[in-house]
């Protein structure tokens, strides 16, 4: 593999730091920076000043090679982490952090010792937390201090139960933008087609079901979830075990799920594509995925289509909301009530974001990264009292550990 291709690939991409960790010449995992601009100061355990710090999940993740496994890894930092801080006025950076399925699959501990070497590397301008293939209980296996996302004290770090209320403060305003609720917690004439019943998507079929919701088309291509499924909701749901790989959508009842009036997708990113776009018959789509759309341009032609969807990191922000609140309080509690308030802004935040993109013609995820991009680029002059430091070059380290 020529893996300086990779790397001039990368150096045409916006991000801060890149950092690529090897182990007998194999490249097991890598971190990237997407942007500490908007960072404060913290102080964090044990008295440490991080002067400018970013936070990101750990995702473990089979990969077909370097290419996609970095490129992966740089848009969920600087696209996804950095725009959801940026969009929301978190004063912190966003990163990421992913490592190769395979290698867990080898020696899962051998893994761990491996990613906690890597974190600490880095000294605090990372700190991790749970993403897919690393839920809560496999962050208690790392032993770095520079992880947000643990349990601590009563609290449980699972930011899920909070990117959930992100995604229904969200769906309520897009309900009462497109008039399609008189009272936001009645969904009883309307239908979902929810797209993965993992953390966040098990939460999101449980509030539409709790609001009385119509119709709900499930799909998880995991039949042991669909099972979990069957047994909680019986025939309340419509269940779609399979999916087809070649879209990663919905195949089964795929004509009766298009017509569902809203798709909330909470599985993977990439969803709305070339392939995808053209058949979505929904009024609105908003859910928890990351990297929603394929790439800047799919989110054009759905705006084209006139099927309104405020976007990906607009919604999904309630989790990171949630882990920030534990850097606020220097790693020694989690705040749910602040985050709660917090996230309940979204409405605000959302609603002008869709009533810009009627106004504009534009899709409002263009007009959030738009925003994002303005505020980045403000940061970078603003007086340094609150805002410490940034970085005017491009990093990129390997580390042989
Ligand atoms: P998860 O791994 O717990 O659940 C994902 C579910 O999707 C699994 O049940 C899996 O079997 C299913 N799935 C995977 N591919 C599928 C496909 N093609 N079709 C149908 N089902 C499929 O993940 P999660 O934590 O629930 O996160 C879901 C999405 O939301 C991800 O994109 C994640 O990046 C994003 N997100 C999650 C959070 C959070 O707080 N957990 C925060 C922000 C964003």
């Amino acid at each position: 593999m020529n893996f300086s291709k990779e790397l001039s690939v990368l150096l045409e991409k916006e991000f801060e730091e890149f950092h690529i960790f090897k182990k007998k010449g194999k490249i097991r995992a890598a971190i990237c920076i997407g942007s500490t601009v908007l960072s404060k100061s913290f102080l964090f355990n044990k008295g440490q000043l991080l002067s400018n710090t970013a936070i990101g999940g750990i995702r473990r993740k089979k990969y077909p090679n370097y290419e996609t496994m970095l490129e992966d890894v740089r848009r969920l930092a600087y696209e996804g982490m950095t725009f959801k801080a940026a969009f929301i006025g978190l004063k912190v950076g966003g990163a990421k952090m992913v490592f190769r399925n395979d290698i867990y699959d080898e020696n899962p501990e051998e893994c761990y010792e491996f990613i906690d070497r890597a974190i600490n590397k880095l000294n605090g301008l990372y700190l991790g937390a749970e993403d897919i293939g690393m839920p809560e209980e496999n962050l208690e296996c790392l032993k770095t201090p520079y992880i947000l996302g643990r349990s601590c004290g009563e609290m449980s770090g699972d930011p899920a139960p909070f990117t959930v209320r992100s995604v229904f403060v969200s769906l309520e305003t897009l309900l009462k933008f497109l008039n399609l609720v008189s009272d936001p917690k009645d969904f009883s004439h309307l239908t979902f087609a929810v797209q993965g019943f993992g953390s966040v998507g098990n939460l999101a079929v449980a509030e539409l079901v709790k609001r009385g919701a119509k119709k709900i088309f499930l799909s998880d291509k995991d039949r042991n979830k669909i099972a979990k499924a069957q047994d909680l909701y019986g025939n309340k749901i419509k269940l779609c075990i399979a999916y087809d790989p070649e879209t990663d959508y919905f195949s089964e009842d795929m004509e009766i799920c298009q017509k569902a009036d809203i798709f909330i997708p909470c599985a993977v990113g990439f969803i709305i594509n070339s392939r995808t776009t053209p058949c979505l018959q929904f009024k609105g789509i908003c859910g928890s995925a990351n990297n929603l759309f394929a790439v800047d341009d799919d989110a054009a032609k759905l705006h084209q289509r006139k099927i309104v969807c405020p976007g990906d990191f607009p919604v999904n922000n309630g989790g990171l909301v949630y882990t920030f609140t534990l850097l606020e309080n220097r790693g020694t509690k989690y705040d749910p009530a602040a985050a709660e308030e917090m996230i309940d802004k979204n409405f605000g935040r959302i609603y002008d974001l869709l009533e810009k993109s009627r106004a504009e013609k534009k899709a409002p995820q263009q007009i959030a990264v738009e925003m994002a991009e303005r505020k980045l680029a403000e940061a970078k002059i603003a007086p340094k009292e609150e805002i410490y430091d940034f970085r005017d070059e491009q990093i990129i380290k390997i580390h042989n550990l």
